[in-house]
């Protein structure tokens, strides 16, 4: 059967994470909810380091709990995607006035941040529940498992029917982190490696010489573009200007370098000038680009010196920048005045 061999090769091949259990070890739902989080939108090699720093910041669901909201978004900056740090900590708060973490699916979606896809994820996984979450990998090996042809998104609720065909009774939490795995590291999206994998005499994709077109997607829609205008503004005890972003919102409650809000249109320098936090020898140090969640950003970056600041907000040492809670794209700005700057006056 499918899911017995499927589970067969897990036992002999499953990855080894710093959230996973050992095999015979209860799963910790803390590290499971956790990495999840962490997981969103984000490679399993980029959370890594931020859960071995978050994990040793707060061990346990109580200790995040407490913390206070900014070393909180500190240790998430770089991350992205600022509104689940902000639910991270909510949920922390909420789960540790219920006594711990709800196990069924219902229970946990009524808890901050946490959708379908995550309330299955630590039902199944921590707590054994018989439900099997829907990542991208799952999508793609089920797609093809059942040769699904109707392109994705279309094709979720097919996708989410036909998963609940897959039971494992006594190991779900394994089925579904076998599913992950095996999406991870043999049915892969470009090069599924067929040859070895364990569920080849059960794959209509394989059986039909469809394996690498599947699973179909409908054409993205492309990003629009929004600009930018930040100041890196510096005084002479080496210390930088910055202020805090509006608590909701993009990037809500993060650090930012002052600047005016993002538009549609590109930014003249007379027209960027007018928004500087103060009066000073503006250079423009350059242009960053990002990609934020629906749109591509283009920012133009202005630093300037003055032996005093009196603008509104906040002053920090410029070396200590690291230990803000500023977001990546704030960062890429920083260094870009950074970098301008050591030039200009080497
Ligand atoms: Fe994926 Fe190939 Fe395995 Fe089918 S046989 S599930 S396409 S790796």
């Amino acid at each position: 059967m499918l899911s017995a061999r499927l589970l067969e090769w897990y036992d002999r091949h499953r990855r080894r994470l710093p959230w996973r259990a050992e095999p015979g070890v209860t799963p910790d739902p803390y590290l499971v909810w956790l990495s999840e989080i962490m997981l969103q939108q984000t490679v399993v090699a980029a959370v890594i380091p931020y859960f071995a720093r978050f994990t040793a910041l707060f061990p346990t669901v109580q200790a995040l709990a407490e913390a206070p909201d900014d070393q909180v978004m500190a240790a998430w900056a770089g991350l992205g995607y600022y509104a689940r740090a902000r639910n991270l900590l909510a949920c922390a708060r909420a789960v540790v006035k219920l006594g711990g973490f709800p196990k069924t699916p219902a229970e946990l979606r009524t808890l901050p941040g946490i959708g379908t896809y995550t309330a299955n994820a630590v039902a199944a996984i921590a707590f054994g529940a018989p439900v099997i979450p829907i990542d991208g990998n799952v999508e793609r090996v089920v797609s093809r498992l059942f040769a699904i042809e109707t392109p994705l998104p279309r094709s979720k609720p097919q996708i989410a029917g036909l998963s609940a065909t897959l039971t494992a009774p006594g190991r779900a939490s394994d089925l579904a982190q076998a599913l992950f795995d095996l999406g991870a590291t043999v049915c892969t999206p470009t090069s599924p490696a067929c040859v070895v994998c364990p569920l080849r005499q059960d794959c209509a994709a394989f059986a039909g010489g469809l394996t690498t077109t599947l699973p179909r997607k409908e054409p993205k829609k492309s990003r629009p573009t929004r600009y930018g205008v930040h100041f890196y503004l510096t005084d002479a005890e080496g210390q930088v200007l910055l202020r805090q972003r509006p608590p909701s919102g993009l990037l809500g409650g993060m650090t930012e370098l002052p600047g005016p809000a993002w538009r549609a249109r590109p930014w003249s320098e007379a027209e960027a000038l007018v928004e500087a936090p103060q009066r000073a020898d503006w250079r423009n140090a350059g242009q960053v680009e990002h990609a934020i969640t629906h749109f591509h950003l283009v920012i133009d970056v202005y630093a300037a010196e003055l032996p005093r600041i009196q603008a509104e907000g906040f002053l920090r040492p410029k070396d200590r920048l690291a230990h803000e809670a500023l977001p990546s794209v704030m960062r890429k700005c920083a260094e870009k005045a950074q970098e301008k700057y050591v030039k200009a006056t080497s």
